[in-house]
């Protein structure tokens, strides 16, 4: 049966309301690349030109260099999240628990691990001068600020230790400070093997070497329609059209225009800020650069000392988004800027007098497993769609490109086989709209109370507590973790 199915066109971002990322490499009046025009076919039409749909045709080339790609991007390579985000780049050990109550223990081992590995894969692609991305491995360090986060780390550290695994250093008091600069930090851990990147330069420089072998690139072509139903899938433009024997969705939280999508992920905005450059500032504060700092509260917060001496620092803010439709609000958010700021000079006091040069919001993809669905649309296998980051993407993307590639392709392979690759009868669905949305805020409400209360060690009450218990989790059947008795 045929369906056609309307997709939503991003609100771009005007030249001041791009990220730091972008306005650092891309001049305001930079040509696009050619967009679609007139009828075209391809072996597989990829929907999106963020580091998902890139990296999935950078993998589908690994296993076919003929392969016959084209991408749609609705505005340039990098103007979603990919060139938005806060360049954090850590494995996933972190987000063991998730990946084993999802896969099991054995894969999600294996998982963590292939993105340690992906990370020296993107050191070896600078460092040979393939592509660019400012990659420094500095560490990466997750603190507790609260004392009702201490400990969170210790059953992680203690069933890698157990497993053979020993990413993280245990850093508590005197060098928890030390590690973030921040008077407020705990404990926690140093993860060596990971740090920051440019994640726009990387875009950039990933696009340029596609178009060289042959991938096509077309910017400015938003896909309105998609027509699935046969053995080919259409995909329309306002002025083109591709036939596709196999398509990827990679269009983030705009892929929710999508009703199947639409129930298994939401979106809420992300809100970075950027101060103008102060190394004196930051070499008092005695923040190290490349390192990538974060904490354990609810509404994360993360931040980094950029190439340039900048001070990065992003929040989740957790403010969800409509049906996920996203609009001018979901690019700048002048409310979200100064709650983040307000943030910065908690932390940083230091910071005070230093001028936000850049401040923007980007959309995050949240699943309830908190780890990306890779799915068929229900009436059309040859259409996959993976969605559902929850924040967590820059060395996880190159892993499950692996899949998409191979599943994309047919090709039989321990990619293709993971079980992250197939998550049936694993995927909690999420509520609809507009108990979603209305839920959402009620929840956030709360999720706020408990932070602030949190900070100041007060106790949460169980109203606060039921209300955070409604978040979408999974709760399907899945491997646990049980500590050894001590
Ligand atoms: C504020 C913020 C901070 C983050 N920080 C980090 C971090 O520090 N570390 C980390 O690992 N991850 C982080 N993430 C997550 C990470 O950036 C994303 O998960 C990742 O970039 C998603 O890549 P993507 O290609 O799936 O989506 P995107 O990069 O958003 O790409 C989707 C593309 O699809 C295009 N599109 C949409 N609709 C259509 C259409 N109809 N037709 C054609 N094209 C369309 C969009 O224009 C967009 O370019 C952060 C995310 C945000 C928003």
């Amino acid at each position: 049966m045929t369906r056609t199915y309307r997709m939503r066109r991003p609100v771009s971002a005007g030249s001041d309301e791009r990220s730091y990322w972008i306005q650092s490499v891309r001049d305001r009046d930079e040509p696009y690349l050619p967009a679609l025009s007139g009828d075209h076919r391809a072996r597989v039409a990829i929907i999106g030109g963020g580091l998902t749909g890139l990296w999935t045709a950078w993998r589908m080339l690994e296993l076919d260099p003929e392969a016959d790609i084209a991408i749609l991007e609705a505005d340039f390579c990098g103007s979603g999240a990919s060139g938005r985000n806060g360049g954090q780049v850590h494995t996933w050990f972190g987000s063991l628990d998730f990946l084993r109550a999802v896969v099991g223990r054995d894969e999600a081992l294996r998982l963590a691990r292939a993105t340690d590995d992906a990370i020296s894969e993107l050191e070896e692609l600078q460092r040979s001068g393939r592509l660019d991305m400012d990659l420094r491995l500095e560490g990466f360090v997750n603190v507790s600020v609260a004392p009702a986060h201490d400990g969170g780390w210790r059953d992680t550290i203690r069933e890698l230790d157990a497993l053979g695994d020993h990413p993280y250093e245990w850093i508590e008091g005197a060098s928890a400070r030390e590690a973030t600069a921040a008077a407020t930090s705990r404990e926690g851990v140093l993860e060596p093997h990971s740090g920051t990147m440019h994640p726009y330069k990387l875009v950039a420089s990933m696009r340029d070497d596609l178009l060289a072998r042959g991938v096509r690139i077309y910017e400015r072509s938003p896909v309105t329609e998609l027509v699935t139903g046969g053995v080919a899938a259409e995909l329309r433009t306002p002025d083109g059209s591709v036939v596709a024997d196999r398509v990827l969705i990679a269009s983030n939280a705009w892929a929710g225009s999508i009703p199947q999508i639409n129930r298994v992920m939401y979106a809420v905005d992300g809100q970075v800020v950027v101060t103008r450059p102060i190394p004196e500032v930051l070499d008092e504060v005695g923040l190290r650069p490349g390192r990538a700092i974060s904490d354990s509260q609810m509404q994360v917060l993360y931040l980094q000392r950029t190439v340039d001496d900048r001070l990065l620092l992003g929040q989740g803010s957790g403010l969800p988004i409509f049906k996920d439709c996203l609009e001018r609000r979901t690019n700048r958010n002048p409310r979200l800027e100064v709650e983040v700021t307000a943030e910065l000079h908690r932390m940083y006091p230091e910071t005070r007098d230093a001028a936000i040069d850049y401040a923007w919001v980007g959309p995050i993809d949240i699943s309830a497993t908190h780890l990306p669905i890779i799915e068929a649309l229900e009436e059309a296998p040859n259409v996959l769609y993976c969605v559902g980051w929850t924040g967590t993407a820059l060395a996880q993307i190159p892993v499950v490109a692996r899949m998409l590639a191979a599943k994309l392709l047919d090709v039989d392979d321990e990619w293709s086989r993971s079980p992250l690759a197939d998550q049936k009868g694993r995927i909690t669905k999420i509520f609809p709209e507009p108990l979603r949305y209305i839920g959402a805020r009620i929840v956030r409400r709360a999720v706020i109370r408990r932070v602030v209360r949190e900070r100041t060690n007060r106790r949460i009450g169980w109203v606060t507590r039921s209300l955070i218990a409604l978040m979408p989790r999974y709760r399907g059947p899945g491997d646990e973790y049980v500590p050894p008795k001590p």
